[in-house]
């Protein structure tokens, strides 16, 4: 195993970390402290089409993009286009921006868009590509994924019960959504919508994944959700309602009844990457929690020398460096082995991250008194983070199960 960056992931990861503590720590406190008080939070501040712009110029822009893909586009756009980043490299550099709300964004390198972003590369056809693929590689646009549905567990993506019905040469929607990240953005404009289109087939070809215009007659958005009290603009978590929706076939992304093959292929490395920006989190909340520990005294003694305190730093970094080197035998085995060779990977760490970032972010809110919980400091809207991720891209007992599987069946269990 050889977890060692390459010499250009090494240099652009460098240039991230200054680029993040020139211009985006400057601004990003009063960034939120902005988008609290403004009178229509949906509407994103100018601030991150600036940085954007500055992101671009540097070619800072599009790192996740995966190796033997990027390329192309960055020869293509110039500087604006992608790096073609092994998961191995890509690492370093998503833990940095993790550490930021805005970074990702600032770095086109924020899911879902990268998620919806990697199957277009890897599924879409070059119209396809065209049409939706290049304006979200520029963020003129942004996109959502519409899976999860309110009335069926979707847990098990078999489960789906929304429909995309093949008319002629047309794709005819209905159903309901919820949980679809970035719909509430102003320039979100294409929909992945995964539906049931042949219920007869076998149970992993029965469902197609089509791209559907946010602004095609049919599709409303019907509120938008609040994540443990807050609505994350000008992001938002939407249900969203599909009504006799039509869209040419040719819109269905590799062809129909291959939502199961395309969910596989865009859930392994956008897992990875969550995780990667989790430790960032992680990191962050450490460091906190540490100038905290020093600066603060009670009982006439520093934080840090009161019970328990030291062991509780002591074991977040144990936690906090344990999981980076998990994460980073996962990324090491889809580079090497592909999806499939990463599958346990992939769901060890979509365990162990999130609950141990968790944790981690706990233990600095608990240090920072009555303020770690407030809106001054970036630790409770850190934790909603982590804990929501225990849940999106499937909840930890489904991660568990494929790992528990996939054990057994070194000793003879059957599928
Ligand atoms: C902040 C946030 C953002 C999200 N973004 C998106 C998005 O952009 N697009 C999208 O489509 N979805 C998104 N989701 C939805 C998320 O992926 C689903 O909530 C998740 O897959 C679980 O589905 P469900 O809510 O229907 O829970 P259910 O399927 O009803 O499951 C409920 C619970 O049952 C238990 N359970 C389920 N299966 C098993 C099992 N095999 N063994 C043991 N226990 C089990 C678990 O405790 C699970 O949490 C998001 C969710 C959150 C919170």
């Amino acid at each position: 195993m050889d977890f060692t960056p390459s010499a250009r992931a090494t240099e652009l990861t460098e240039a991230v970390r200054a680029f993040m503590q020139a211009e985006i720590e400057p601004v990003e406190e009063q960034y939120h402290r902005d988008l609290a008080a403004a009178d229509d939070p949906w509407t994103p501040l100018p601030v991150v089409a600036e940085l954007q712009a500055k992101a671009r110029e540097q070619g800072l822009w599009n790192l996740f993009l995966p190796a033997g893909h990027g390329d192309a586009y960055a020869e293509k756009y110039g500087t604006t286009g992608g790096t073609g980043l092994s998961n191995v490299d890509y690492a370093p550099i998503a833990e940095l921006t993790g550490r930021s709300f805005l970074a990702p964004h600032v770095f086109n390198c924020n899911a879902p868009d990268t998620g919806n972003m990697e199957v277009l590369l890897r599924y879409g056809s070059p119209e396809q590509q065209r049409e939706w693929l290049e304006p979200l590689l520029r963020a003129d646009i942004r996109s959502a994924f519409c899976m999860t549905e309110p009335d069926v567990a979707s847990s098990d993506a078999t489960n789906m019960a929304a429909t995309a019905v093949v008319d002629g040469d047309e794709m005819v929607i209905n159903g309901r959504k919820w949980w679809s990240t970035g719909v509430g953005h102003p320039d979100c404009a294409i929909l992945i919508f995964m539906g049931l289109t042949a219920p007869d087939a076998d149970r992993h070809s029965q469902h197609s994944m089509v791209l559907v215009p946010r602004d095609a007659p049919g599709v409303k958005v019907e509120r938008l959700l609040s994540t443990m009290g807050t609505q994350d603009p000008p992001h938002g978590h939407g249900e969203v309602s599909f009504t006799d929706v039509r869209v040419p076939l040719a819109n269905v992304l590799a062809g129909p009844g291959r939502a199961f093959e395309i969910a596989q292929g865009r859930l392994g490395p956008g897992r990875v990457h969550h995780c990667m920006r989790l430790i960032g989190l992680a990191e962050a909340a450490l460091e906190l929690a540490c100038r905290r520990a020093l600066d603060r005294t009670a009982f006439g003694k520093p934080l840090a020398n009161l019970g328990g305190n030291r062991e509780r730093i002591a074991d977040a970094r144990i936690k906090i460096n344990q999981a980076r080197l998990l994460v980073q035998h996962a990324a090491w085995l889809l580079d090497t082995q592909g999806p499939l060779g990463a599958f346990s990977a992939v769901s060890e760490i979509k365990v162990a991250v999130p609950t141990m970032a968790q944790e981690v972010i706990d233990m600095a809110m608990q240090l920072h008194g009555g303020g770690g919980l407030s809106e001054d400091l970036p630790l409770a809207g850190a934790w909603t983070n982590a804990r929501a991720l225990r849940l999106a891209d499937g909840p930890d007992e489904v991660h568990r199960g494929v790992a528990a599987r996939l054990e057994l069946m070194k000793y003879g269990a059957k599928r």
